[in-house]
């Protein structure tokens, strides 16, 4: 009998080349602008394939290239947001403040948002290729209500866009969409109440495979801050991962490196394939593969080797270039060595 081999992945986010964006920063402005823009996030796009094909990732992203951040990415398309408007507010329960825009009137999508990037990767490999969109919990934790005068109602009404553009997607040739929830770790009952029932709106029709990503965050400070404060244990995964087993989102991609995460936890995931993040974005410290294959080894414990995809905790936008790749070499490095036979 062969040993299985792991498919690899990531997140989604990779860093932005200096020449595209201001590097190492999460709202990096961008460096370019007009034609020269387009042309530059093109570019970068095309780069971080290669070098993700390279180092040997199976189930490739754009790694967010064409977007400044990956809830405004999204809303700079939508009809109704008023960037014109940005408020400061406290987001995610408060952990910082964000500079977010207004949604003022009813929503529309103006156009595709990703057309461009997904239809450019398409066109340049024969590998799978992910693409992530923001969860409608998420989006709405991200922006200041001055229309809708209800969160939930606005949270679906977003679903219904984000469904619009995963549908597009799909046509584009991409093979597995991705929503980013990690509202769902602060919000978890209303993670389990409606949260989930949006993101079926969201993935209404689809045939391609669908994901959400619940995470701790970008190793950003607030964010190491916030974990500090979590306890021994961080169980937040516990009380939204029986709802969605019982969900119709096929994937799940949780952070598990470095983590206080019970990795028993994803028992609770029977039946869903489970992308288990080996690798630490809140660290420069490069994973050795033999450490990767270690955490691959115990999340075998309680997920099934088929339904198990080495992946990333989290984006990694915020990090240095040479860092992120190298991170990625050890991804795939560690997913090899831990299916290599004893
Ligand atoms: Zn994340």
């Amino acid at each position: 009998m062969t040993a299985p081999r792991f498919q690899t992945t990531l997140a989604g986010s990779l860093p932005k080349p200096s020449w595209l964006a201001d590097p190492r920063t999460l709202w990096p402005a961008w460096r370019q602008e007009g034609a020269a823009l387009a042309e530059a996030k093109a570019d970068a796009t095309l780069l971080w394939l290669k070098l993700q094909e390279d180092a040997g990732i199976d189930i490739v992203t754009d790694g967010e290239q064409s977007r400044q951040h990956f809830v405004h990415g999204f809303l700079e398309q939508v009809e109704g947001v008023d960037f014109g408007r940005k408020v400061k507010m406290g987001i995610r329960n408060n952990r910082y403040d964000a500079m977010v825009p207004t949604v003022t009137s009813d929503l529309r999508l103006r156009g595709r948002v990703h057309q461009t990037e997904a239809r450019l990767l398409r066109a340049h490999t024969g590998h799978k290729i992910k693409f992530t969109l923001p969860g409608p919990m998420t989006l709405i934790d991200t922006l200041a209500d001055g229309f809708y005068g209800d969160r939930v109602k606005m949270a679906f009404a977003f679903a219904r866009l984000l469904n619009e553009e995963a549908r597009g997607l799909e046509a584009d040739g991409v093979d597995v969409i991705q929503f980013d929830e990690p509202a769902f770790n602060v919000y978890m009952d209303e993670a389990v109440k409606w949260g989930i029932d949006a993101l079926h709106v969201a993935i209404e029709g689809l045939r391609c495979k669908t994901a959400v990503h619940i995470c701790y965050g970008y190793g950003i400070e607030a964010n190491i801050r916030w974990k500090q404060g979590l306890g021994e244990e961080w169980r937040q995964y516990e009380q939204v991962f029986p709802a969605l087993a019982a969900s119709r989102i096929d994937q799940v991609s949780l952070e598990c490196a470095n983590s206080r995460v019970p990795m028993r936890l994803m028992e609770l995931l029977a039946g869903k394939d489970v992308l288990v993040g080996v690798i630490d974005v809140a660290t420069d410290t490069v994973e050795t593969p033999e450490a990767v294959a270690a955490t691959i080894a115990e999340a075998r414990r309680y997920v099934p080797a088929e339904r198990l995809f080495p992946c990333t905790n989290c984006g990694m936008a915020p990090m240095d270039r040479t860092i992120a790749l190298a991170k990625l070499h050890a991804l795939a490095a560690g997913a090899r060595l831990a299916c290599a036979p004893a």
